[in-house]
């Protein structure tokens, strides 16, 4: 039985497909945009996040941590990343949950026995689960056994993905999903290499072929001001976006939720100072995707 890294398991999600679900968001991505509102799931390592206006200083964590890797600074508890072994002692014997462990292994049995709790709700609101991340293709091997033991029970399975995997990986799982969620952040090259860190020719080829395979798909494009925004950009994604098969098309707009994680995580923020497009905004590109026959939708 294989096993994936777990960040979180979120429940009555109403946001990543259709009915009432259950998300479950793995552990790692080849991504790194910018506006990553989950940066605890970008790398594969486990990880320790500090909630430092919950420390009151008590040092336990300090006495508690078999490497010796924790000293005071300033009436905090500053971690030495070159010493710290992630065991992960310091989160346990916090009393005000000041470091919490990011990542938990799981078979898939184990993450089974979370996902049919709500089965009930799934049911009653022709929900299901999604997986998310993180990128779960990359965890292929695990994401389609999951699914198979989902098909098995008739749970209606979801995977929302960047694309940025190799096709074999896909090739293990489409047949098992029900609906693809599929990320298109960038038309450009150039500008997805400089926001996304990765070129955009897999994404854009790997999406082809999931449609070529009559997949179920709703593309979600965040919108980013300044950045995927403009009408030329918009122009050339509904172009590429018309050829396909796909049957909804989600805008998303920028939000700034996540953003507080990454300084829990000793990460930069390079959006700061970036607001949430206007709703006029948003209503302007949506009637474009109208207008060429697309099915849109404001949101998640
Ligand atoms: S995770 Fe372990 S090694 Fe790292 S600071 Fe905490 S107790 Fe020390
Ligand atoms: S144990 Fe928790 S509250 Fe105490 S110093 Fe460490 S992080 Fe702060």
């Amino acid at each position: 039985m294989t096993s994936g890294t777990v960040i979180n398991i979120q429940k009555y999600s109403i946001h990543d497909g259709p009915g009432i679900r259950t998300t479950v968001f793995l552990k790692g991505c080849p991504l790194k945009c910018w506006w990553c509102h989950n940066p605890e799931s970008q790398s594969l390592k486990h990880e320790i996040m500090f909630f430092e206006e919950r420390c009151t200083g008590c040092g336990s964590c300090i006495k508690r941590c078999p490497e010796k890797a924790i000293q005071f600074k300033d009436s905090y508890p500053v971690v030495d990343e070159n010493k710290c072994k992630i065991c992960g002692k310091c989160t346990d014997f916090c009393p005000n949950n000041a470091r919490e462990y990011v990542g938990k292994d799981m078979t898939a049995q184990e993450l089974m026995r979370e996902i049919i709790k709500d089965e009930v709700f799934y049911d009653e609101s022709n929900g299901g689960v999604t997986f998310s991340g993180g990128e779960p293709l990359i965890h292929a091997d695990f994401l389609a056994q999951l699914l198979k033991l989902c098909k098995e029970r008739g749970i209606h399975t979801a995977v929302d993905t960047s694309g940025y995997v190799a096709w074999e990986n896909f090739e293990k799982i489409f047949d098992k999903v029900d609906l693809f969620l599929f990320d298109l952040k960038h038309m450009n090259n150039d500008m997805h290499k400089k926001y996304m860190d990765v070129p955009n020719d897999l994404i854009l080829e790997n999406l082809k072929k999931l449609s070529d395979k009559n997949c179920n798909i709703f593309i979600r494009m965040p919108i980013i001001a300044g950045v995927n925004d403009d009408s030329e950009h918009i122009e050339k994604a509904i172009e590429f976006i018309e050829k396909l098969n796909v049957l909804q098309v989600n805008l998303l707009p920028y939000h700034k939720m996540g953003m507080d994680k990454y300084r829990r995580l000793k990460m930069d923020y390079r959006l700061s100072g970036m607001e949430k497009p206007s709703n006029e905004r948003m209503e302007e590109i949506a009637d474009k995707f109208k207008k060429s026959g697309i099915r849109i939708k404001i949101g998640g």
